[in-house]
């Protein structure tokens, strides 16, 4: 037998249906490449976003094939995302601070048939069109006035144009919920970047989710300034939940200094913002500076990296602001836990209760969360014992996009995250260390295995490991141990030299130490977590 309710699939256009119906007048503003700011609101975000589908379909873009973007977080890219989806093709956000060659890469893989890209990126785009193998149409997120005189991309189109064109009449595709609606890479592993597939099902229970008061607490009084961008993990799937309450939202746009943040953040009177802790350093040493307040917020969200004590502590005590520490990854859409107060925790001290806050915070209902040793055993959940952590659930992937080896799940549909972390009786989870081998800088990766394989091309270089160190500003940084071959000389500033035009410039070390031997495990391998505790003390600041 079953339950004999209406089957209404959960697809991401019904968001942007509701939002134009329900809170259509509430606004959306943006900082712009172009220069100012763009006021409009979410009945223009719906009407331009069926005429961006209408456009592309023209463009000949048919179901689940992959529309790329190279943007910053705006009102261009927002109606992009919901025209995409409604369309019934997949949004796949791309992030501009990969290496040339990653990106190439990526776009390659998901087999990208369009590019929508911001002016920023236009000479990025330009150096990259030869190798992009599958896209077939360029269009330039902006107006006539701003097209530039010529370009190396031939027929290259011109956003605004495209959607005037169109009348909107265009009815959003007819689609399965499990159908996929968006693609984000994610490099947070080794290897070559590997794209997570979601599903407009598992988009709109995360979004759900996101509102709930023990998550993010979204809703129609919400001033949202998402400046976690919405090329990386979705902007944690802000955007979505703001569709379903009638949040207002407020893009930065290119800008990311602290002075343009707190100004939106009290001209627009924001209460709620999400970043990674890299930039909360910026807006508290500003705030410190020149003595402001910040208005109307009332919630910060830091994720993407640990959120360091006395950052809590400051917003908390000095700004009157809650913080909100969460985790989560491209692979979780991305929201697994977060640190709302839990009524069975009695933190009546200030210090238990800042203690409790620096860990990652309590699974979201929907997130089932376990440690376990290295034999798959699971360890116990007393704050102390520290397993690997393992997670599933309906907005957790399954299996990478056209992956070659299967699902990334074990047999019991669990996925291990590749962090460590200890989990305590009530739930709440602290990050103790990471299992896979990268390092995360002002909340982007830096492979350690890429710059390790890139510097044992070097002719004077007979091992190499990378291990990331805490920072004060970026979070962490690169250490890079070198043996030198039997009797070559070489210099730090020459494995810099060497290594400059083949990765990114921020994934240069910020150390490069020679040394006489590295240690290995037992299976052979480096032992990172060895040379971590080795050079633990090191101040790279
Ligand atoms: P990404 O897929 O780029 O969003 O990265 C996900 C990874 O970032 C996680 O597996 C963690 O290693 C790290 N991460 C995310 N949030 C936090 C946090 N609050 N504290 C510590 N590490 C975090």
């Amino acid at each position: 037998m079953l339950g004999r309710m209406q089957d209404w699939p959960l697809l991401v256009p019904r968001l942007i249906d509701h939002a134009a119906r329900a809170h259509g007048a509430r606004e959306i503003v943006s900082e712009t490449v172009e220069g100012g700011i763009h006021r409009c609101n979410w009945a223009d975000i719906r009407d331009r976003s069926v005429r961006l589908a209408q456009a592309l379909a023209r463009l000949g873009v048919k179901e689940s094939d992959r529309v790329a973007t190279l943007a910053w977080n705006g009102y261009r890219h927002l109606e992009a995302w919901f025209g995409i989806a409604g369309l019934g093709a997949v949004v796949h956000t791309v992030n501009p601070r990969l290496f040339a060659d990653q990106i190439a890469y990526i776009a390659n893989h998901a087999e990208d048939q369009v590019l929508l890209l911001d002016l920023t990126f236009l000479p990025l785009v330009e150096q990259l069109a030869p190798k992009l193998s599958s896209v077939s149409h360029y269009v330039l997120m902006t107006d006539r006035a701003h097209m530039p005189v010529s370009s190396s991309i031939a027929g290259l189109l011109c956003y605004e144009e495209l959607i005037a064109s169109e009348d909107g009449d265009f009815a959003w595709a007819s689609l399965d919920e499990n159908a996929p609606a968006a693609l984000c890479y994610t490099s947070g592993t080794t290897g070559n970047p590997k794209g997570v597939l979601y599903s407009h099902r598992s988009t709109m229970l995360h979004a759900w989710c996101a509102c709930m008061a023990d998550t993010l607490a979204i809703g129609s009084l919400s001033v949202i300034l998402p400046v976690v961008p919405m090329y990386h993990a979705n902007a944690w799937g802000i955007p979505y939940s703001a569709a379903m309450t009638g949040a207002k939202l407020v893009f930065t746009g290119p800008l990311f200094d602290a002075p343009t943040l707190h100004r939106l953040i009290i001209d627009e009177y924001v209460t709620m913002t999400a970043a990674v802790p890299t930039l909360w350093l910026a807006m508290l040493d500003f705030l410190e500076n020149s003595g402001l307040g910040l208005g109307r917020l009332d919630t910060v969200v830091i994720g993407g990296a640990a959120a360091p004590r006395m950052m809590i502590d400051a917003f908390q005590r000095k700004y009157g602001i809650r913080v909100n520490h969460a985790w989560g990854m491209t692979e979780t859409s991305p929201l697994g836990s977060i640190g709302t107060p839990h009524a069975l925790a009695n933190d009546q001290d200030p210090e238990a209760r800042l203690d409790r806050q620096c860990k990652q915070g309590r699974s979201i209902f929907g997130v089932e969360m376990k440690i376990t040793d290295e034999n798959g055993g699971i360890m116990p959940h007393d704050g102390c014992a520290a397993g690997n952590l393992n997670i599933r659930g309906p907005w957790v992937v399954d299996t990478y996009f056209n992956s070659t080896t299967g699902s990334a799940l074990d047999e019991e549909g669990w996925f291990d995250t590749g962090d460590i972390a200890t989990i305590d009786a009530l739930g709440f989870m602290q990050i103790t260390d990471r299992a896979k081998d990268v390092i995360k800088s002002g909340g982007e990766w830096i492979s350690s295995i890429a710059l390790e394989n890139e510097v044992l091309a070097h002719w004077a270089i007979a091992g190499a490991a990378v291990i990331g160190l805490p920072h004060p500003q970026w979070d962490e940084r690169p250490l890079m141990l070198l043996i030198r071959k039997l009797g070559a000389e070489v210099a730090a500033e020459d494995i810099l030299d060497f290594l400059e035009p083949r990765v990114a410039r921020w994934w240069l070390p910020d150390e490069i130490l020679f040394v006489d031997a590295l240690p290995h495990t037992a299976t052979g391998k480096i032992n990172k977590r060895a040379l971590r505790e080795q050079y633990q003390g090191r101040n790279f600041a």
